[in-house]
């Protein structure tokens, strides 16, 4: 199950998309017009931008720079690839410390809904798909309830082909 990405992790994610994508964007080769540049930067933009928003979906994909400049590398002549490469390894390693951040790990697993001795809210990560943490998790379960007074016919004996059934 899926939660919703909370806004202000979508939003600060754009803005390392824009400001990554506004380092690369003059870097981007000029070949005169065999492949447009705008047609290019569009490419870098899109790449940088999904580059970004996955990490949010995937924290702990491996190497995603690598993935990303192999994505792009070709609209950079080679004489611009160490500034690509250390723009695009700064930007991705920040994103990824503000991910790893405890208050947008508590955003993005959500938490645990259950309240502790001191009257707060748990702090712990809910078990995915679920309201509440490992420790917690016994409050999903009913509470059980008074044993009732059993009637008479109740407690009679089942009948044979009842009791088969059951
Ligand atoms: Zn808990």
């Amino acid at each position: 199950m899926q939660r919703a990405i909370d806004s202000r992790i979508s939003a600060r994610i754009g803005q390392y998309s824009r400001v990554l994508y506004q380092e690369l964007r003059d870097l981007v080769e000029d070949d005169r017009g065999l492949v447009a540049t705008s047609a290019r930067r569009r490419w870098v933009r899109q790449a940088v931008d999904e580059a970004l928003h996955r990490l949010i979906q995937e924290p702990r994909a491996q190497r995603p720079e690598r993935l990303l400049l192999r994505e792009v590398r070709h609209c950079f002549a080679m004489s611009q690839l160490p500034r690509v490469v250390l723009a695009i390894n700064e930007t991705v390693s920040a994103a990824i410390a503000f991910l790893d951040m405890p208050e947008c790990q508590e955003l993005l697993r959500g938490r645990c809904r259950a309240m502790t001795r001191n009257g707060d809210q748990c702090r712990r990560p809910p078990v995915t798909g679920e309201d509440y943490c490992p420790s917690h998790r016994h409050l999903l379960e009913p509470r059980p309830t008074r044993l009732q007074p059993v009637a008479p016919l109740e407690r009679a004996p089942l009948a044979p082909a009842e009791r088969a059934v059951a």
